[in-house]
């Protein structure tokens, strides 16, 4: 007997922990722009999984790439070279301009393996002094879910209770030059930093603060470390964020899309300089960089160039942003965006976030609020115009539908 999704809801929520409070639908299918629930009910994504999904779900190539490479070989340990990873690095670090990778699997363990590369190069080539090394992260930041990176976010609902926490951080207002340079001490190893902060609600800085930031960075010898996993990979329009503004990273990291929508791969890129401190033993992981995962981070990243996933990110990125300006509903407060990553902030007074995406998910629409007030648009960047217009099309008679039944309350 099949069972209902009320069923499935029931015994997910029975066995699993409640650390998530998913959306009332059960998915058991997807393929490009597309999610079905296990009614057959059709769903555009547009969570695209965290931007986890950029490639659009099942993507042909990756999907083949995957069933090849799993019958020649899935995981050997890194005890032993392969003929995978060298590729894969190869192109991660010709295309982002840095020199050496260092393979992981989600984004949290590449933000770690930034974390202690800084730390090392603090201490061995800046010759800060032992265990003083300070780094500085920002109001509002979203790094992951480790016990050392929950010590510096500013976010209570993921630190409470979770202490003792890891010293070694600094934390400054985004967007603000003075900030940064009141912080900067001569311990200070890195500035790690969103390029545009994702979970805090697609927050865009002003234009001259990246380029204020790097040369404030360079004149202290401080390390600017970008965290991409969410805005790298075309998600703003171009391949990574820091392209906005012209400028480069001394540490780049990248997850999330890396995986092409069907695997956990992150990477940790930067100079020789500061990656020379990596020394055998010094740092690993029993999956990171493993054959399927070098095949997959590979085939990802030459899709998004073969489709012009960056420049289709950026087209339909700009007309999204256009038509759901034209909008016009008390309901809506402000909506801002950088290629399809987009924030619309809604006024709570009216109606919450988790209430409209339950709408929404009625209506065909997935997406999920952030912070209560902000619900994204954050399709797979294969996205096209029609299905731009018919989300544009749902969401503002999802709006009008529930201003209606305000005014009739
Ligand atoms: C998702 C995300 C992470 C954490 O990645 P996980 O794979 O969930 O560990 C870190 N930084 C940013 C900016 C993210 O969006």
């Amino acid at each position: 007997m099949v069972e209902s999704q009320e069923e499935q809801i029931k015994k997910e929520s029975e066995f699993s922990a409640k650390n998530y409070k998913p959306l009332p639908v059960v998915l058991s299918k997807g393929k490009g722009v597309w999610l079905w629930d296990t009614d057959g009910n059709k769903y555009l994504d547009m969570m695209s999984a965290y931007s986890a999904v950029s490639h659009g779900h099942a993507h042909p190539e990756l999907v083949k790439v995957l069933h090849q490479q799993s019958e020649l070989l899935g995981i050997t340990s890194r005890a032993f070279y392969t003929n995978t990873l060298g590729p894969f690095l190869e192109k991660l670090t010709s295309m982002s301009g840095l020199e050496v990778a260092l393979p992981m699997n989600t984004g949290a363990e590449a933000v770690e393996t930034a974390i202690k590369a800084a730390r090392r190069w603090a201490y061995k080539t800046k010759k800060v002094e032992a265990n003083k090394a300070e780094i500085i992260v920002v109001e509002g930041n979203f790094h992951g879910r480790t016990t050392t990176i929950i010590s510096f976010s500013s976010d209570n609902e993921s630190r409470e209770d979770f202490g003792p926490y890891t010293p070694g951080f600094v934390t400054i207002k985004y967007n603000n030059i003075d900030s940064l340079k009141d912080a900067i001490t001569k311990n200070t190893a890195a500035l790690l930093v969103e390029p545009i902060q994702g979970e805090a609600g697609i927050i865009i800085p002003d234009s001259e603060w990246l380029p204020e930031v790097r040369k404030i960075c360079t004149e202290n010898n401080v390390l600017l470390i970008l965290d991409e996993i969410q805005s790298g990979l075309g998600r703003t329009g171009k391949m990574f964020a820091f392209e906005h503004s012209s400028i480069k990273p001394d540490g780049l990291i990248l997850g999330k899309a890396l995986g092409g929508g069907l695997l956990p791969v992150s990477c940790f890129l930067s100079t020789s300089e500061v990656m020379q401190w990596f020394v055998p033993g010094s740092h690993g992981s029993t999956f990171g960089g493993y054959p399927l995962a070098a095949a997959i981070g590979k085939r990802s990243l030459e899709v998004i160039e073969e489709e012009k996933l960056v420049e289709n990110s950026n087209q339909q990125g700009s007309y999204f942003l256009a038509e759901l300006k034209k909008i016009e509903s008390p309901i809506l407060k402000q909506i801002r965006g950088k290629g399809l990553w987009i924030g619309v902030e809604i006024d709570t007074k009216i109606i919450n976030g988790r209430n409209i995406c339950k709408h929404l998910l009625k209506k065909g629409i997935l997406s999920k609020e952030t912070h209560a007030s902000i619900i994204r648009f954050a399709p797979p960047l294969i996205i096209e115009k029609k299905e731009i217009d018919w989300a544009v099309h749902t969401f503002k008679e999802t709006l009008k539908e529930i201003e209606e039944n305000q005014i009739h309350q």
